[in-house]
């Protein structure tokens, strides 16, 4: 049983000419499945995989740097040959779901639709994943998949005050926003600093770190000079478009 992670996106709240939007390919005991799916993530999900490989779907809220380019799965599992292929799970909150059927009514032709809310798990193959209740202004939830004693855990977008604590302790590795800088204070709810980021993973002894949904048009090596300076006996790196990590 083996568990691995492959960034599609890390730039936070829109895509740049250098990174697409919120989005990961996760490998789970032999299964593919796309979590969060935000602007130019699903070309570089096809970089890597055939659609038609897909398992599954996670998305964690409804902002757009979530879940737009799910569409483009949807037009390519509903009406991408002469019949449907037969629908992939997606979970998400249940707001999630909604607001995709009101913008394309036969979504779920493509998609076995799953609500899922904090509190819930589910399993992929042999692994379990757990949900966790993220700080942010719409329904987040937080994602951490245990398989075979393996632990990834990912804080979608959250301020300090979510439930960071039990989604992340004793990870092996932790991917966690990092939208704010030290400069920025704390003006942008629903957020955290590469600094807090770090000091979770410090709290959680969680020894490997990827920070990610990256602010657009900043020197990032602000936000690793903060994270490392905040917790320097964790490692901790930038996500990068195409990275991929076994854990
Ligand atoms: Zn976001
Ligand atoms: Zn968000």
């Amino acid at each position: 049983m083996s568990l691995a992670v492959t960034v599609l996106g890390s730039s936070g709240m829109f895509a740049t000419t250098e990174r697409a939007a919120a989005g990961y390919l996760l490998e789970i005991d032999g299964r593919r499945i796309w979590l969060d799916a935000g602007p130019g993530t699903w070309r570089n999900l096809l970089r890597l995989t055939d659609y038609k490989d897909l398992d599954g779907v996670i998305l964690t809220h409804v902002h757009p740097d979530h879940t737009t380019d799910i569409f483009g799965c949807y037009h390519a599992l509903a009406y991408g040959g002469p019949e449907p292929l037969p629908a992939i799970p997606l979970w998400a909150p249940a707001q999630v779901l909604e607001r995709l059927c009101a913008y394309a009514g036969q979504v779920d032709i493509a998609f076995d639709l799953r609500p899922v809310a904090a509190g819930g798990t589910f399993s992929v193959g042999r692994a379990q994943v757990m949900l966790f209740e993220m700080a942010h202004p719409v329904e987040t939830v937080g994602v951490r998949i245990d398989c075979n004693g393996s632990t990834f855990a990912y804080t979608a977008d959250s301020g300090i005050e979510g439930d960071l604590l039990p989604l992340t302790k004793g990870a092996g590795l932790l991917m966690s926003e990092a939208t704010l800088q030290q400069c920025d204070g704390p003006v942008f709810e629903g957020h955290m600093s590469a600094a807090q980021a770090a000091g979770v993973a410090r709290e959680a002894d969680v020894n490997r770190l990827v920070l990610t949904h990256l602010p657009p048009g900043r020197d990032l090596g602000v936000s690793l000079a903060e994270a490392r300076a905040a917790a320097p006996d964790v490692h901790t790196t930038l996500a990068a478009d195409g990275e991929r990590y076994e854990i």
